[in-house]
């Protein structure tokens, strides 16, 4: 099943419904059963009884397109470096500010984005001119957790994983070196594009999916699951052994070699730039780099 939160045609007010991606229509979920929206839907498909649409489906093409999840309950959870040929040429490019030790990590590494982030597909992200001029891609699946819990086993992990959609973990290169800890330069609102929709775990058949994101029609990274480092059971085991994770919660399994700081000279987004990452079953989520109101 694929799930879109929209807004109606003249109206702000978020929706959920079901995307029937062949026809081209958005079948709306009654507002009253999913009062939290996607995480409503989460919560009830946790609980074994998932909402039904009850209304006239609306072609998609007469709606708004918002993240999946606007706004979880808790922060991102994000892995760096969990593809071998990025973590290769983001300790090459010299803005690697965790320290020593090998290029490509023993251990998932884990760090956090601000819920505030979050913008939908087709929306601008602001470039914080006033704050950065290293402004870098990051395309990403990312999963949504179904059932929580902690001490969950990499052979269960999967049972507790709802389905995936896609990001793009936007970064400011230059605030990510000179603050060390990656979450000030991670999370500048709007530098997290999600959607655009979430599909449930039964439709994706994440040991062959392939990432991709284009910048202005031009292929940068591209890469099959097959290649990440630490696989999505090993990051649901690891982040749950003494986290407890809950219906929702949405992690970003790192992203492939080719962004801009990969590049020598890097090449930075500037204003006008047209992102879109997209992967097989996820859809294609674009975002136009905005011109930070100058
Ligand atoms: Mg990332």
């Amino acid at each position: 099943m694929k799930y879109v939160t929209f807004a109606q045609q003249g109206t702000r007010t978020p929706r959920v419904g079901v995307l029937d991606e062949e026809a081209g229509t958005v079948a709306p979920l009654p507002a009253d059963a999913v009062p939290e929206g996607l995480l409503s839907v989460v919560d009830r498909d946790v609980a074994d009884e998932p909402p039904a649409a009850t209304e006239a489906p609306v072609p998609v093409a007469d709606v708004r397109l918002l993240a999946p999840l606007p706004r979880p309950r808790h922060d991102l959870v994000c892995v760096g470096k969990n593809y071998a040929e990025h973590a290769t040429e983001f300790a090459r490019s010299g803005r690697d500010a965790t320290g020593s030790g090998p290029d490509v990590p023993t251990a998932p590494i884990f760090f956090t984005k601000a819920p505030t982030t979050i913008v939908g597909p087709d929306d601008v992200v602001d470039p914080h001119l006033d704050l950065t001029d290293a402004l870098d891609y990051e395309a990403e699946i990312a999963v949504i957790i179904g059932r929580g819990g902690r001490g969950i086993r990499p052979e269960d992990a999967m049972d507790h994983v709802w389905g995936y959609t896609l990001v793009n973990d936007v970064t400011a290169r230059d605030l990510q070196e000179r603050h060390k800890q990656w979450y000030l330069g991670k999370s500048l609102d709007t530098f997290c594009p999600m959607g655009p929709w979430a599909v449930t775990a039964d439709e994706v058949d994440l040991t062959e999916t392939w990432l991709e994101c284009r910048v202005n029609g031009e292929l940068r990274q591209r890469a099959c699951t097959t290649d990440l480092i630490f696989d999505v059971p090993t990051l649901v085991a690891t982040l749950s052994a003494g986290i407890t994770l809950a219906p929702g919660d949405v992690i970003a399994t790192g992203t492939p070699a080719g962004v801009a700081l990969g590049f020598d000279p890097p090449r930075y987004l500037v204003p006008g730039d047209v992102v879109e990452v997209s992967a097989t079953s996820l859809g294609v989520l674009r975002n136009v780099i905005g011109d930070g109101g100058r």
